[in-house]
């Protein structure tokens, strides 16, 4: 291996899950050279998946969810402080503070932020929160301690979900409101979302779909009382989450002629960023949920995805192919996974849902709230779904990497098909909801059939 692949300087921007990782990675795989990692964030790299279920529930405080790191990374961490820009002919990264940093190799990694509520002087009444950062997390847990009389929740994805779940599990008054037919549905489909609205009601959620909210209200003292909606109904509460979905952390890279945009940073399955003509770089990497990047599995369609395992192992190969030449590099290949916990259901996810046009429940019913459900396109599995059922999610990751054929073949006796009907999917228009898509599908349509081999070593 060149030794000069070994040396140099790297720089990462984006101080979480996948610049830590990366920063990691890096150092396992022999790199030697100067290594900085810039966050605009004060904290060191901590776990976001708590903060809306045990941070809220109270059962862990929001300073507590450090990542832990798995070696020295021996890394300059300059912490509270933004990449303003990059310059991408002298090879730097300019900082907030006025300080620009050297890079023989770059890894982007910002991730991204919460959507804000769009009137900012609403969005600023105090009892008005979003959710991703441990800062918002630790305010808003301090919120649902103090026992509020009623939370709003606007959007029912899979934070606000989390959200109102935790609310109600803390003996909370909580009403959820969604743009789109029922929760989860952009990300789910119709099925399982039909399951995830019958969850909040049975848990005492008052949920209300099929309407946005259009005001929110404050006393004349700046304080959150309530929130109008466009069915003409009013909500009186104290605090309200904006659950919106995410923004992509771009804004930085505006003047460096990298296809940064709100889908995030273009790049190869090799992390590499591509230039707004479609050219790639070869010292600009990119990780985690500020990437787009294509899948063989679904079409080569670019992926924007907010799933803690792509983080990781997208960091991963991105670290191995930034010390590594040409020959030796990996593409990143991984299916996508995903969980959530809400009303006492884990959730779990493999592939992507939305790329589909029917789905099967395989394995369990509605009625049990068990189940598989798997997805399929144009004849071939793409996902699924398990509730309470997580021990089958190998089995169906297998089918998807393996493009077996939709629906799935009658299983083995361990494995029973409850039923072999396959039903729409029934995926919205992701226009038409208040949550964001957490898999958000960015390509053409697929019209090949691929199977992965994931390459050793
Ligand atoms: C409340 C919540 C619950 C979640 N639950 C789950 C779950 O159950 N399962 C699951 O799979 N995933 C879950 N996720 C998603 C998961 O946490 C993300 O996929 C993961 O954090 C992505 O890591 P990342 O490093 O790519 O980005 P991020 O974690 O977003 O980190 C990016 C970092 O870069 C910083 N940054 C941004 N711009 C700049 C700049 N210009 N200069 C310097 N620094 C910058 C940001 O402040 C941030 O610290 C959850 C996320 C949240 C918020």
């Amino acid at each position: 291996m060149p030794g000069d692949l070994q040396d140099g300087r790297i720089v990462i921007v984006g101080a979480s899950l996948a610049g830590l990782r990366a920063a990691e990675t890096l150092r396992e795989e022999g790199f030697t050279g100067s290594l900085t990692v810039v966050g605009d964030e004060p904290h060191p790299p901590y776990d976001r998946p708590p903060l809306s279920k045990q941070v809220l529930l109270g059962k862990a405080s929001a300073d507590t969810t450090a990542l832990p790191m798995r070696r020295d990374t021996d890394a300059d961490w300059r912490l509270g402080v933004a990449a303003t820009g990059l310059d991408p002919l002298e090879k730097r990264v300019m900082l907030a503070d006025g300080e620009s940093l050297p890079f023989d190799r770059l890894l982007i990694a910002t991730g991204t932020r919460a959507r804000p509520w769009p009137n900012p002087e609403e969005a600023s009444l105090d009892g008005v929160f979003t959710l991703r950062t441990s800062d918002e997390a630790g305010g808003l847990a301090e919120r649902l301690a103090a026992g509020p009389g009623r939370v709003l929740v606007i959007g029912a994805g899979f934070t606000g979900s989390e959200i109102a779940s935790a609310c109600r599990e803390r003996g909370i008054e909580v009403t959820v409101a969604e743009r789109g037919p029922a929760p989860l549905v952009g990300a789910l489909g119709g099925t399982l979302s039909k399951l995830a609205a019958v969850m909040h009601r049975n848990h005492g959620v008052d949920l209300r779909c099929g309407v946005t909210v259009t005001t929110l209200r404050g006393d004349g003292n700046g304080r959150f009382t309530g929130a109008d909606l466009s069915d003409g109904s009013r909500v009186d509460a104290d605090v309200c989450v904006v659950a919106l979905g995410a923004v992509r952390n771009v804004e930085w890279l505006a003047e460096s002629g990298l296809a940064a945009g709100p889908r995030g940073v273009a790049c190869d399955a090799g992390c590499r960023a591509f230039n707004m003509y479609g050219i790639v770089t070869d010292d600009v990497f990119v990780a985690g949920d500020v990437s787009r990047f294509p899948h063989p599995l679904f079409g080569y369609q670019m992926l924007s995805l907010e799933h803690w395992g792509n983080a990781v192992a997208q960091a991963e190969v991105a670290a191995h192919n930034m010390v590594s030449p040409g020959p030796l590099r990996r593409p990143h290949l991984a299916v996508p996974t995903f969980w959530s916990t809400q009303f006492g259901l884990n959730i779990k996810s493999v592939g992507v849902p939305t790329y589909s046009d029917h789905v099967v429940i395989a394995q369990g019913s509605l009625e049990a709230r068990r189940l598989a459900v798997v997805y399929g396109f144009q004849g071939r599995v793409t996902a699924a779904v398990t509730v309470d059922m997580a021990k089958s999610l190998d089995y169906y990751k297998h089918l998807i990497e393996t493009a077996a054929p939709f629906p799935p073949p009658l299983g083995s006796a361990d494995r029973a098909i409850a039923a072999d009907i396959t039903i729409p999917s029934d995926v919205p228009d992701p226009s038409g909801l208040s949550h964001g898509p957490t898999v958000a599908l960015t390509g053409h349509l697929p019209d090949r059939r691929l199977t992965v081999v994931q390459p050793t070593g």
